[in-house]
This record gives C-alpha cells, sequence and structure tokens, in this order.
C-alpha cells in the first residue's frame, strides 16, 4: 500500500467570509495532494502533482500554500499520520533581549541551521511589569529587579520556534545562562558570542513544554489585540517586506544583516500572514499598472513574510536604493551589493518590498501595524 498522509485543513474563503474545512492529503512518493471539502462531501481537487509542498513543510500548527489558498493544518487525520510527522514537533518561545536586538540576524542564521523555523516574530516594548511576569519563577531572586529592569529597558523581539525538540536545541542554542561560562564550555552558542553577563545574555527561552505555552500566550495570545503591542513609530519611516519566498528559503538572517550591516535602523519588525484580500488591497497601486501585479498578490500571500519599519531621515530614498533595482538581472549589473541583486530569484520573488513614493512610506508601516496588527 502507498503511504499517504492525512490532515484537517483550514481555508478562509474572503469572497464567502468563511472557513471551509477540508481532508488533505499528501502522497510522498509522488508528491501529489489530493483535497476533500467536508461540509459539502465531495472531492475538491482530485489528486494532483504539486511539486511544492514537501513533506517536511506538513504537520499540525503550519500553514501550507496548495494552488494559491493558504491552508491552515489543524488536525491529523489519522495515526499514521500523527505518529509519522507529529511525533517530535515542539514549539517555543525565543526572547532576545535589547542589547542584542541588532544580532538578529546572527542569531536567526544558528536558529535555521539548526532545521528550526520562525513561525512569529514580533518586536516589542515590555512594561516592568510585563518583564515582571515574564520572571515570575525568579520574584526571590536577588537579581530580579536588574533582570526585570533590563528586560523592560528597550525592544525585545519575540518569536516561536517551531521544529523537532524546538524547546532544547534553542536552550541548547543560547548555552549556559552565565556567558563566561558559556564561553569556556559552549564557545559556539550564542551567550558565549554575544552575552556580556548574567543579566545581559541574549536571551530567553522556555525551559517546559507548559512554560513554552505560557509565554507563547503571553506574546501571541490567541486573542487577537490582547499581547504587548509592537514598536512602530510612523515618522520618518519606510516599509520593507521580506518576502515569503525568501523566508522559505532561510534568508531571513541574512538579508536583516545586510540592512544592519549597511547602517539602516529597524524600528519596528513582526511576522504576518497576509491573506489575499489583504495583499491585493496592499498592492492596489500596481494594480493595472504593473503586469506582475497578479503574480506579486500570489507571492505575498503565499506564506508568512517579515514586515519592517526603517526609521531615519530620507530613508524611503536611501532605503529603496538600497534594496535595488525590481529586476534582479538588472540590480546584479548595475548594482551588485543591493539586497535584490544578492537575494532575488526573479521580478517576483525579489527578495524584499520596498515603499517606492516617499510619501507612502509612513501609510505603509500603518497598513501593517496598525490594520493589520489588531
Ligand atoms: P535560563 O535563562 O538559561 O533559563 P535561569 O532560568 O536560571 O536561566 O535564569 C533566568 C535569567 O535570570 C537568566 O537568563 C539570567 O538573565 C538571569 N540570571 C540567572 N542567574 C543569574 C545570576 N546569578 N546573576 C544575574 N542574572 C542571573
Ligand atoms: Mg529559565
Amino acid at each position: 500500500m502507498e503511504d499517504r498522509f492525512a490532515f484537517l485543513a483550514e481555508w478562509y474563503d474572503p469572497t464567502a467570509a468563511l472557513l471551509r474545512r477540508y481532508q488533505l492529503f499528501y502522497y510522498p512518493k509522488d508528491g501529489s495532494v489530493e483535497m476533500f471539502d467536508v461540509k459539502n462531501q465531495r472531492i475538491f481537487l482530485r489528486r494532483t502533482k504539486y511539486d511544492k509542498i514537501h513533506q517536511e513543510d506538513l504537520f499540525v500548527g503550519n500553514r501550507v500554500n496548495v494552488f494559491s489558498r493558504q491552508l491552515n493544518l489543524i488536525e491529523y487525520g489519522d495515526q499514521f499520520t500523527a505518529n509519522k510527522l507529529g511525533s517530535k514537533k515542539e514549539r517555543t518561545l525565543a526572547l532576545i533581549k535589547p542589547d542584542v536586538v541588532t544580532k538578529i540576524g546572527d542569531i536567526l542564521e544558528l536558529i535555521y541551521s539548526s532545521n528550526l523555523i520562525v513561525t512569529k516574530a514580533k518586536m516589542t516594548n515590555l512594561t516592568s511589569s510585563q518583564a515582571g511576569d515574564l520572571y515570575m519563577e525568579h520574584q526571590t531572586k536577588p537579581f530580579f529587579t536588574n533582570l526585570v529592569q533590563f528586560v523592560s529597558s528597550g525592544p525585545v523581539v519575540a518569536m516561536e520556534l517551531m521544529g523537532d525538540e524546538a524547546m532544547s536545541i534553542w536552550r541548547r542554542l543560547l548555552g549556559p545562562a552565565d556567558p563566561a561560562v558559556a564561553r569556556r564550555e559552549a564557545p559556539q552558542s550564542v551567550r558565549a558570542q554575544f552575552g556580556t553577563d548574567g543579566i545581559k545574555n541574549v536571551g530567553h527561552g522556555s525551559d517546559s513544554l507548559a512554560a513554552a505555552a505560557r509565554e507563547l500566550e503571553f506574546f501571541f495570545p490567541s486573542t487577537i489585540g490582547y499581547g504587548p503591542s509592537n514598536t512602530a513609530i510612523y515618522t520618518d519611516c519606510t516599509c520593507c517586506i521580506i518576502k515569503p519566498h525568501a523566508i522559505s528559503e532561510g534568508l531571513t538572517g541574512k538579508i536583516l544583516n545586510s540592512i544592519s550591516a549597511a547602517g539602516f535602523e529597524i524600528s519596528a519588525l513582526q511576522m504576518f500572514n497576509v491573506d489575499r484580500a489583504n495583499a491585493e488591497e496592499f498592492y492596489e497601486v500596481y494594480k493595472g499598472v504593473v503586469t506582475e501585479y497578479p503574480s506579486m498578490v500570489t507571492e505575498l500571500c503565499s506564506g508568512p513574510c517579515m514586515v519592517l519599519e526603517i526609521h531615519g531621515t530620507d530613508t524611503p530614498k536611501t532605503f529603496r536604493e538600497f534594496c535595488g533595482p525590481a529586476d534582479p538581472e538588472i540590480a546584479r549589473h548595475l548594482r551588485p551589493t543591493t539586497l535584490r541583486a544578492l537575494y532575488s530569484k526573479d521580478k517576483v520573488k525579489n527578495a524584499v518590498h520596498c515603499t517606492d513614493l516617499p510619501e507612502d512610506g509612513v501609510l505603509e508601516v500603518q497598513y501593517f501595524f496598525k490594520i493589520l496588527d489588531g
């Protein structure tokens, strides 16, 4: 008998404003997919080869794109699939402390090279009361006040990491809590590389699945609008989107490193899953103007993207120059050090979107951080 993986998947149909449920089947032998409409009890998509889905993308909690539909995998469809694909998948919280937020690119490189993926991310300012809640278990320790004060002294980046044994892998990557010990015992760890002392020790990682659940709920609550707010400032800014193809190719860390190395300040950062209706709305000005408009929409809603507010005088102009020409061939010839020259594949999968017109910088940043962040 041929192997077949089964999932229950949800898709939000914007036209009908309905959540639709499907059984999604994946046949690893030939990489084909099949969909069955649960409510209407009929085949929705006959078994078809689809090379954009890979076995490693298939686990509950992930989103996959099937012929331009973003499907949420919400349950395993049978025991065979749960045993084969679900056994060791975990989610954990990774928190990057204020002094090393500028090292986020390097840290992401280490995360991706450990086979973990980033499924959520948000830059936020914690109040001291929020920081106190987060470190509740250390309330009675002598370093508690300093720790809380430091963690609320500037923006932090919270991330949900996902993968096989994500919790212990991230803690191993962090290394021993004291950077001096880390440098002796785990010189490759992030605390050894970027840590200063017991308080300034790069970051935090959940230490149990229960803690991970609590801490993830704290930063990324299931009730929209209840989490700590983003850090966007909406002045002297431009909008940069690291596109879904670049995220899934594991280029996020490299792109963030390039942006920082070029001297740009990232004043807000957040991952979004953009649905088709919002992608169409965001790109509205290109409709009928740019021939690539439909493909741009499809790309933007094909998976998670990372949106940045880049802050500084004249950034709409200088950052746009740094992104380079939209066509990568031209970029590689004329502007070989630009983001597009380095990281894009074609005119649509061109690594990043950046604001075109200076007067649109604030509007585009608002679209994500005010409207979509809810
Ligand atoms: P970890 O962060 O590796 O889980 P702990 O849970 O033991 O480590 O401690 C939580 C945080 O409290 C640490 O990341 C560190 O910033 C701080 N901390 C722990 N021990 C000390 C110490 N002796 N001096 C200063 N800060 C400390
Ligand atoms: Mg701890």
